[in-house]
């Protein structure tokens, strides 16, 4: 079940309403002042974790299994530009 969070503008708290369903309400009754004049916010909980934050949880071993496998490509070699270079007397017009 999502939570939705509502900020009250009369007195700018936040209530947090857990609803059943999917079918948020456009205001509940704030929690601080009883007030209605309330509106649904953007809850980070309603929110998937970002990819970013996902890969920042991963096991650091994944981190070094990355590593090690981009170090054994061909890219891996910082001297590869130069050995695919051609000095410029052997070069042709
Ligand atoms: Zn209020």
């Amino acid at each position: 079940m999502p939570i939705y969070e509502y900020r009250c503008e009369d007195c700018k708290g936040k209530t947090a309403k857990l609803v059943k369903g999917f079918d948020a309400p456009e205001s509940i009754a704030c929690r601080e002042c009883r007030g209605e004049n309330t509106h649904r916010i953007i809850s980070s909980v309603a929110f998937h974790k970002s990819l970013n934050s996902r890969l920042q949880d991963l096991d650091p071993r994944y981190d070094r299994m990355a590593d090690a496998a981009a170090a054994s490509t061909a890219e891996s070699d910082p001297n590869r530009f130069l050995k695919s270079a051609i000095p410029l007397d052997a070069a042709e017009d």
